[in-house]
């Protein structure tokens, strides 16, 4: 059984990147620039937001962070997001979510100038990744692509189930698996919350991505001897003898799985390193386009 691990991928990609950072640094250029807007004081948004500029430090980006109370008007967000919109130093921006109940997600995330839409969420963006045009694909399925690169996975011709249908995760990954490209040529079945006998599908798939967010919700039995599975699933589960009174529990059984898989992401380790990888390749690409430098990836 192979482990993918997510935290090695992110340390081959992050080194790509910043040596490329600090050669365009060499050569005059001013450095990436991230920015994040952070409303409210959600526990799991801060720690996000927390890592995610960490990530930035530790490629030579810089970032910004706009931390705001959660009863601002959803006025106020949007003449912030203008505000980056046209701000030259900036390239990209993301807006944690959730948002507060009174903000509209839907008019925050097409506010974000589709230029400066390193989380793909836009849906300019999302057009393009559905026509297979150069976009900002979502941080996480984009992670788990650079993974299955890296690992040097045969996808072709595959039959792989996505489980999940969310925009930011599940039906991106299942249109990047079924692109004509070399780590995609999947068919690939999505299933979902009304999804009758999913194990149905689940057995005869050679990959599987779960991303439901049910802790341990696929089972050893629900899957093929050999099958890749991919746990895209983050579940904080009360815990009072850890530290933190929680621990992160992925989509997938892992302990029983990983005995069927030829290959498993852990959690933790797997896919939420990758999702940071995307955010941050994301942010380089749209810097790449703003500096018009070219002849790097
Ligand atoms: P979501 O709640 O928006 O979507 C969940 C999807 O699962 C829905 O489309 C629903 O139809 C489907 N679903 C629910 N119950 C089901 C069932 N019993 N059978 C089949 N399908 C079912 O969630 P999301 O934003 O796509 O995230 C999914 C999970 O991935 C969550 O645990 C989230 O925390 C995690 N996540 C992790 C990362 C990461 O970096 N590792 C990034 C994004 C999301």
């Amino acid at each position: 059984m192979l482990l993918l691990n997510g935290n090695q991928v992110a340390k081959i990609i992050k080194e790509q990147i910043s040596q490329n950072v600090l050669k365009f640094k060499e050569q005059g250029y001013r450095l990436p620039h991230l920015a994040a807007i952070l409303v409210g004081n959600d526990g799991a948004s801060t720690t996000y937001v927390n890592s995610k500029e960490a990530d930035c430090r530790q490629v030579g980006f810089n970032s910004s962070v706009f931390r705001y109370e959660e009863t601002i008007t959803e006025d106020f967000l949007l003449n912030k997001i203008e505000e980056i919109n046209i701000n030259n130093e900036i390239d990209g921006l993301i807006v944690q979510l959730p948002l507060p109940k009174h903000i509209s997600e839907l008019k925050v995330t097409q506010t974000i100038s589709p230029d400066k839409d390193v989380d793909g969420f836009h849906s300019m963006n999302l057009g393009k990744l559905l026509k297979g045009e150069d976009t900002f694909i979502p941080a996480t399925p984009y992670g788990i692509m650079m993974m299955l690169e890296i690992y040097n996975i045969e996808t072709s011709g595959k039959h792989c189930v996505v489980i999940g249908r969310s925009n930011i995760v599940g039906r991106p990954m299942s249109i990047l698996m079924s692109q004509n490209s070399k780590f995609g040529n999947c068919t690939v079945t999505l299933c979902h919350s009304r999804t009758k006998n999913l194990e149905e599908y689940t057995k005869n798939a050679d990959i599987v991505v779960a991303a439901l967010g049910k802790p341990e919700f696929l089972k050893a039995e629900m899957v093929k001897n050999g099958s890749i599975v991919i746990d895209v699933g983050i579940t904080r589960v009360k815990d009072d003898s850890n530290p933190k009174g929680y621990l992160l529990k992925g989509d997938v059984d892992f302990e029983r799985v990983k005995e069927v898989a030829s290959a498993i992401t852990p959690v933790p380790g797997g896919v939420g390193p990758l999702t940071r990888i995307g955010l941050l390749k994301n942010t380089y690409k749209s810097y790449l386009k703003s500096q018009k430098i070219t002849g790097f990836e």
